[in-house]
Parts: C-alpha cells; sequence; structure tokens
C-alpha cells in the first residue's frame, strides 16, 4: 500500500469486499484510484502449513470469497492491473505494474507449473535449487519474512541472492524508514536468520541467528507457520550448549531446505 502511496508502483491486496470498501474511501480521500475485481477468490482447501498465507486459490463469483483491490496513483495503471485479472492474468504486465525484476519474471513463468504441482505454488524449493552460492544471502530477499508478516519482496526471487531483487527490496526498504525508523529496524529483525523450509510442513524459522556461525539461539526465538514436530525440534535443540553448522536436529524432515539470511 505504501508503494502505491508512493507511486513507486501498483499493488494489489486481497482482502474482504467490506475492507475493500473501506479501504477504497481510505485511498480516495488522499488522491489515490482502485478498483475493485469483480470476482473472489477462495482458498484451495488443502492446509499449505504457511500460516494464514495462502499461495492457491481459485476464481469464485463475486461475494464468496475475497477479491482483489487494486491500487495506485496513476489511473491508466490501476485499470490495466484490474483488466488483466479480469481477461485471465497476463504475467508480463503485472509484473512491470507490481515492479517484478524481468529476471524474477523469467523465472516465475518458467517454473509456474511446477510450483503448482509439487509446492503449493511456493518457490522456494525452486529458489534454492537455481541458486549457485552457498549463503549467507542478503536478508533483503527473505520473502519467506511474508509468512511471519515482514518481506522488503513480495514476488518470488530467481536467486536468493539475486542482484534485481535486492535493488526492489532496497527501494521497500527506504520508504519503510521514511514513515517510520523502528518500522524497517523490525522488518530487518525479522527477514534476518535461519530459516527451515518444508513444502508440507512449514515454515521455520530461528530470528536473528544463523547456525554456521555457530551462534547459540534462545527456544523463543524460533517462529513457525504451523507449530508441529518441526517447531519442538528446533525449540528442543536450543538447549544444546553449542550448534555445530552441521547439526541436523532429530525431527526436521528429509527434504528440509536449511536457509539463511544475513
Ligand atoms: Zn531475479
Amino acid at each position: 500500500m505504501l508503494e502505491a502511496a508512493s507511486g513507486y508502483k501498483t499493488s494489489r491486496l486481497l482482502i474482504t469486499r467490506r475492507k475493500a470498501a473501506a479501504l477504497a474511501e481510505w485511498a480516495g480521500d488522499r488522491g489515490l484510484r482502485s478498483l475493485l475485481s469483480d470476482f473472489d477468490v477462495v482458498e484451495s482447501g488443502k492446509p499449505e502449513n504457511k500460516g494464514y498465507w495462502i499461495n492457491t486459490g481459485r476464481r469464485v463469483p463475486a461475494g464468496n470469497g475475497l477479491c482483489f483491490v487494486y491500487l495506485g496513483n496513476r489511473p491508466s495503471d490501476v485499470r490495466a492491473a484490474y483488466a488483466s485479472d479480469a481477461s485471465g492474468e497476463d504475467a508480463g504486465l503485472l509484473a512491470d505494474l507490481f515492479r517484478i525484476p524481468e529476471c524474477c519474471l523469467r523465472f516465475y513463468e518458467a517454473n509456474a507449473e511446477r510450483a503448482r504441482e509439487e509446492f503449493d505454488n511456493d518457490y522456494a524449493v525452486i529458489t534454492t535449487e537455481a541458486t549457485t552460492g552457498t549463503g549467507p544471502y542478503p536478508w533483503f530477499n527473505n520473502y519467506l519474512g511474508q509468512y511471519f508478516g515482514h518481506s522488503l519482496i513480495h514476488h518470488f526471487p530467481c536467486r536468493w541472492d539475486c542482484k534485481a531483487s535486492q535493488r526492489r527490496a532496497l527501494h521497500s526498504l527506504e520508504l519503510i524508514t521514511e514513515v517510520s525508523t523502528s518500522w524497517a529496524r523490525l522488518a530487518e529483525e525479522k527477514c534476518r536468520g535461519t530459516v527451515w523450509f518444508s513444502p508440507r510442513e512449514g515454515v521455520h524459522m530461528i530470528q536473528g541467528r544463523l547456525l554456521s556461525r555457530g551462534d547459540d539461539y534462545r527456544a523463543d526465538e524460533v517462529v513457525s507457520t504451523v507449530y508441529n514436530d518441526m517447531t519442538y525440534a528446533l525449540k528442543r535443540a536450543a538447549d544444546r550448549p553449542t550448534w555445530e553448522s552441521a547439526d541436523v536436529p532429530p525431527g526436521i524432515p528429509e527434504g528440509t531446505t536449511r536457509l539463511e539470511f544475513d
């Protein structure tokens, strides 16, 4: 919303129609343009274990789910985003309006089918496969922070160290900093650390600690999108006196990706 208000990009939010109407009024009072989708979206029904976040859904008639609000300060851009969705979604056009880097758009399109079929539309595993460096990666690109309420980018980066995404994130950080330095600090705190990503058993994060440094961490630094055996394994592992970087706590399922963001 902040980026839309600043004129940097057009934004799209998925919210209830009642909230959308209130948001449209708020935006109108500030000279922003908004449009509501003429369809709704409902979640797919299968558990994704990404907290309140939903990556898969389907369109339903208006009034049966959540609607999209398109928001921006250029009327033609807001209309273009609305029209693109109305006619089936033009990923290239939306990427342009949403300021998604070209390299990440190509990556998204090339992997869309696999992401949908294997990972409920999340790209973390595919991004890891495409990344050649071992990390730690720039915390700017930790979009997985979105599952905990904070992230600077809202697209799937083509590599964890994608430079275009970092530039995009820096712009977002500058805007946030202008509004509130404590908000900017909070975003950083929430995106730095070690993430354990499991496609089906949730996203778990040890906030603020990089395990490759042998940093000890506290059980209360573990946050999870779903509280399960993985959460418990990580909280229990926090009790050990030292941490070896290669350690994988018992209870972490095979196929889990560990990522570090600094
Ligand atoms: Zn990229």
